[in-house]
């Protein structure tokens, strides 16, 4: 019984396997609906934002043993102990 298992934490946080492998981590997070919003980014000057798709999904599920945040339905929780 001591090993890794899916827990509830108590704040929502990052998955740890997104930071390592954000394309898998966000891999179902593409099917949220796109919607097209105009660029108020002109205010900031010529500066453009990096890419905010390489982020995480933050979740509340991860592994207790471990200490970290985990997408268990996406599979993270199980690729982050392979
Ligand atoms: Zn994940
Ligand atoms: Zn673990």
């Amino acid at each position: 019984m001591s090993n890794h298992q899916p827990t509830l934490m108590e704040r929502r946080a990052y998955c740890a396997y997104g930071r390592l492998q954000p394309l898998e981590c966000q891999a179902r997070c593409t099917e949220s609906k796109r919607v097209p919003r105009k660029p108020l980014s002109e205010i900031s000057g010529n500066r453009r934002r990096i890419n905010r798709s390489q982020k995480p999904k933050r979740v509340q599920t991860g592994c207790k043993l471990c200490g970290v945040h985990l997408c268990v339905k996406q599979g993270c929780f199980h690729k982050y102990h392979a």
